[in-house]
């Protein structure tokens, strides 16, 4: 049947259009394009040095793009429009769009000299003037989410790895983002602790937060995610469903990462 209707199109959680980012001569994202809907899970693969890390720290802005532009939730990140002109927005906006911009490192981050629960109160109270009562109460609630109720008063250093990228994880969620980027967070762990932290990012995933995780964990990516993206040298190959892209890459460069890390 014929139409001329568009489809209708859900606004995107994250918009990432045309980026290009340089390091002085060295031109790492060459035109990159990423949507992402909301209560989605985005899994970016990719070699090492293709991009990814930038990419990711392009759509909060810690890294300033070249050309091309980044929204989350319909609102452009560090930059206001005016008619044609673009206008840099005062860094205390570009630390407020932050906060709405989970970001999980591979190394955790997590300060040593606080206990847990103070590192999940830190910027709700700091930042956002949560009462400390109030914060404490969520930190707790979202400490039995990631299944460490009992280890609030611990430090980063009495804890796994395993344990402290969970802390990271609810301390990301304490800031109720829009969306929690993800920078490959098992890659720093042993092999044993990998499953605690994917149960833990599975369990978001049903609860409906939109993620973009950067990882290498195929069967991962086969099981949780909604969309997988291969990148490579500073662009988008291809993306689609796991099973389209793991199962029956269209490209001759997925097939070969796909090759070395399966
Ligand atoms: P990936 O996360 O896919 O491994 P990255 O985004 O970290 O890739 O890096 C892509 C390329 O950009 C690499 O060649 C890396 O050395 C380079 N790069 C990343 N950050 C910087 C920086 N701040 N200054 C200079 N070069 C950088
Ligand atoms: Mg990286």
């Amino acid at each position: 049947m014929a139409t001329s209707a568009p489809p209708a199109v859900a606004q995107l959680m994250v918009d990432v259009h045309g980026v290009h980012k340089k390091f002085g001569s060295l031109h790492v994202l060459r035109g990159v394009d990423l949507k992402v809907p909301p209560g989605g899970v985005t899994v970016v693969l990719g070699p090492s040095g293709s991009g990814k890390s930038t990419l990711l720290r392009t759509i909060n802005h810690l890294e300033r793009v070249d050309r091309g532009y980044v929204s989350v939730d319909g609102e452009l990140i560090g930059y206001r429009r005016s008619g044609d002109a673009l206008h840099e927005l005062p860094e205390r906006d570009v630390r407020r769009q932050r906060r709405q911009i989970g970001f999980v490192f591979q190394n955790f981050h997590l300060f040593p000299h606080l206990t847990v629960v103070e590192n999940i109160i830190e910027a709700p109270v700091a930042a956002l003037r949560r009462p400390r009562k109030d914060a404490v109460e969520t930190a707790r609630r979202l400490l039995a989410r990631v299944g460490l109720a009992d280890r609030a008063d611990a430090y980063p250093r009495q804890l796994s790895g395993g344990q402290q990228q969970r802390v990271a994880i609810a301390r990301a969620l304490a800031l109720e983002p829009k969306v929690i980027l993800f920078d490959e967070p098992t890659s720093a762990l042993d092999p044993e602790l990998v499953g605690e932290v994917l149960d833990v990012i599975r369990d978001l995933a049903r609860g409906g937060t939109t993620m973009v995780v950067v990882t290498h964990e195929i069967g991962f990516a086969r099981e949780v995610a909604d969309t997988v993206v291969f990148m490579d040298g500073g662009t988008v190959v291809e993306q689609g469903p796991p099973s389209q892209v793991l199962d029956h890459p269209r490209h001759d460069r997925t097939r070969a990462f796909l090759a070395k890390v399966l």
